[in-house]
């Protein structure tokens, strides 16, 4: 047009202009295009632009289809969680709601609202609480479902995601924590039961056993026969005495049964003089040796310090030659303190250690039955310690010795001012 109007130059000039008007327009369309897709339409033309439009489309058609089959995912997610029977409540790094599936609603009471609360506030209980706050998670927790005492539930927790998040996944274990009722309730009724005919027996065995002692007495030879029996009669009242313990231990929280603060020290202290005072002189013993942190004072259950105590140093020196040692210690740790029991005894086999603990095992039958133990010493142990927060560890060396470590978390110590300093400060 230029040159036919002899313009060349404007004529090059308006060219210029007009194509980059109808670039720019076509940018525009773009825009529109990429922020309302649904709306506009994307910019069509030659060249480029026809290659850009088909790429696009092509590319929104993908999208779609991605779209839908995520959303079709999700639903069968969706479905399926809502079918599962147990609770599933997915938390954040600090324990806020993120999602939860129907059965949460139905065991927990969770509701939409509870979105982003932390469930620690929905979920009172103390048990629930420390499961919560720990940093890692072995063990399942019960507790009552929120609302509905007459439900128990038993939770874990599971670690997932790069965030710290977390997962706990609850289910009604009402019936289980029904059956381990009757159970507990049988044990403790049974025990008790057999106590008094048990205490008449034993009165009368040991009022025969006067008679038979008798010079020229008509029992006389019934004395080794009522001495045997007067012995298994002590045996099954102790068996009854621990069983009742165990029971009590079971159905009673440590709160309910009462706490204090135990001078661990002191308490260690009588239990070796009781357990010297009580010792034949005549037999000889393992040396019995006591390192104790007079400052530590414990808070908890002194009838129970009492008994893991007696079980664990009556066990090391049993099982510990004359020639050998028995060593107590009560000290601080970096993350509490620990009571640990060591002996140059007998040892035990490493196949026997991991089921130590159960009621009545025995790692030599029918000597340990001979020897009078119950089998349910250890079991107390454990119970007790971990009543108090803490865990039993057990090592063993065959032929070499055992050690028995039970250890308290910070939160259970009380330091205590040792008695002269207290005076001192008094002066
Ligand atoms: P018991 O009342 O029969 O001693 P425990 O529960 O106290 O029952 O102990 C369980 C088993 O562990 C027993 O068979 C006993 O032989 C063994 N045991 C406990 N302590 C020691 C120890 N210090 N050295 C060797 N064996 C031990």
């Amino acid at each position: 047009m230029g040159w036919l109007l002899d313009q060349p130059g404007w004529g090059g000039l308006l060219g210029l202009a007009v194509g980059h008007l109808d670039q720019n327009i076509r940018l525009w369309l773009l825009e529109r295009h990429l922020q309302h897709p649904n709306r506009h339409e994307a910019p069509s033309g030659m060249g480029p632009w026809r290659s850009i439009r088909r790429n696009l489309l092509r590319l929104e058609r993908r999208q779609r289809r991605r779209k839908r089959q995520l959303r079709n995912l999700i639903e069968e997610l969706r479905a399926c969680s809502a079918a599962l029977p147990d609770a599933i409540v997915a938390l954040d790094h600090s324990g806020h709601i993120q999602w939860f599936n129907d059965a949460a609603t139905r065991l927990i009471g969770l509701k939409s609202k509870d979105l982003g609360v932390p469930l620690m506030h929905l979920v009172r209980h103390p048990d629930f609480t420390a499961h919560m706050l720990a940093d890692t998670w072995h063990e399942e927790v019960t507790f009552p479902a929120p609302g509905k005492e007459h439900m128990v539930l038993a939770a874990h927790m599971l670690s997932y995601g790069h965030r710290g998040q977390r997962l706990l996944v609850a289910r009604d274990a009402t019936a289980v924590a029904r059956v381990a009722q009757i159970r507990r309730d049988f044990v403790a009724n049974a025990s008790h039961e057999l106590r008094t005919p048990l205490t008449v027996i034993s009165g009368y065995l040991d009022t025969l056993l006067d008679e038979a002692s008798q010079q020229d007495a008509p029992l006389q030879s019934w004395i080794i026969p009522l001495t045997q029996m007067a012995e298994q009669t002590v045996r099954m009242q102790q068996l009854i005495d621990d069983l009742l313990q165990l029971s009590k231990m079971d159905r009673l929280s440590l709160h309910e049964s009462g706490q204090e603060t135990v001078d661990m020290a002191m308490l260690i202290q009588d239990i070796v003089d009781e357990i010297t005072r009580a010792h034949p002189a005549a037999s000889p013993r393992a040396t019995l040796m006591a390192h104790l942190d007079g400052t530590l004072a414990l808070h908890g259950s002194h009838k129970e310090m009492r008994s893991i105590i007696m079980n664990l140093l009556n066990n090391a020196l049993e099982h510990t030659p004359p020639q050998g040692q028995v060593t107590i210690t009560w000290q601080r740790t970096a993350s509490g303190a620990t009571l640990q029991v060591t002996d140059t005894g007998c040892g035990i086999a490493a196949r026997h250690l991991p089921r130590l603990t159960e009621r009545f095992y025995r790692v030599d039958e029918g000597r340990d039955r001979s020897r009078g133990g119950t089998g349910l010493g250890l079991a107390i142990v454990k119970h007790a310690v971990e009543r108090h927060g803490g865990f039993l560890a057990i090592s063993s060396t065959l032929g070499q010795g055992s050690e028995f470590s039970c250890h308290f978390p910070a939160e259970r110590l009380v330091i205590q001012v040792p008695e002269a300093l207290a005076l001192d400060n008094l002066v």
